[in-house]
Formats: structure tokens, sequence, C-alpha cells
């Protein structure tokens, strides 16, 4: 899908577009996904380089680990952003686009790690890790 997508955090310090992003959404139940989120983490994915930013004197990026990052808003807390140090791409939180997306999720991932207090019921593939 070739489409172009508007996104923003709650407060609207971080704005962006983004064009050719995938059409899927995929939902990790990892510990710290769980945690930044306050549930799980439900993301797309794009080139880096097709994301515009409009604004974004809100966006700061935390050091998640060794090997990857993750880009939140410092004004309004929104978890926007998860990004491998070392890729050409990006992963935009489904929940920060405007709709309708036209989005479907496609797989669960981390689900060992997920919480006890829900079930995955969509039907759709489960992951142990990613
Ligand atoms: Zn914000
Ligand atoms: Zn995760």
């Amino acid at each position: 899908m070739d489409g172009v997508h508007k996104g923003q955090c709650e407060c609207g310090a971080v704005a962006f577009t983004v064009k050719g992003a995938r059409d899927t959404v995929a939902v990790c139940h990892c510990a710290q996904c769980r945690r930044i989120s306050g549930h799980i983490w439900s993301s797309t994915h794009a080139a880096y380089d097709d994301v515009t930013f409009t604004r974004d004197e809100g966006l700061t990026w935390y050091a998640a680990s060794d090997w990857a990052k993750r880009g939140f808003c410092k004004d309004c807390g929104s978890s926007l952003f998860y990004r491998l140090n070392n890729e050409d791409g990006i992963g935009i939180a489904a929940g920060c686009l405007d709709g309708p997306t036209g989005f479907k999720i496609s797989k669960h991932i981390f689900v060992a790690d997920k919480g006890d207090y829900y079930d995955i019921v969509d039907g759709v593939p489960q992951i142990e890790q990613s």
C-alpha cells in the first residue's frame, strides 16, 4: 500500500506523514513494549526516508537496548516509534495514525511474554518471540 498516512502524538508536538507504510500491523506483547505503551505496542513499518516530520520539537529517543531505540513525545508521553540502530526502516505506532488506515493486524509477537490479564482471541498468528 503506497498511500500517505498522517500521524501525531497526543499533544501535537510530534507530527508526521509517512508514505508506503506496510498495511499490516504487528502486535508486540514483550515486557518492554507493555511497559512503554501501558498495554501492548502495535506498529506498522516504513522506510525511515519516507517519514516526513512536520513537527518534531517533542520527539525524543530512548535507548531501549544496545540494539534499538524508541521514539516518544517528551511533552505528552505518546509512544510513537521503534527503530533498530542499524536499520533503514522505522516501526510506527499504529495508534498514532489518523484513521481510517485500512491496516490489519497480521501477527502477534513475543506472546511468550504476554500479560496474564488478557487473551489473544483474534485468530491471527501468534509467534513465541519475534
Ligand atoms: Zn506530544
Ligand atoms: Zn516488544
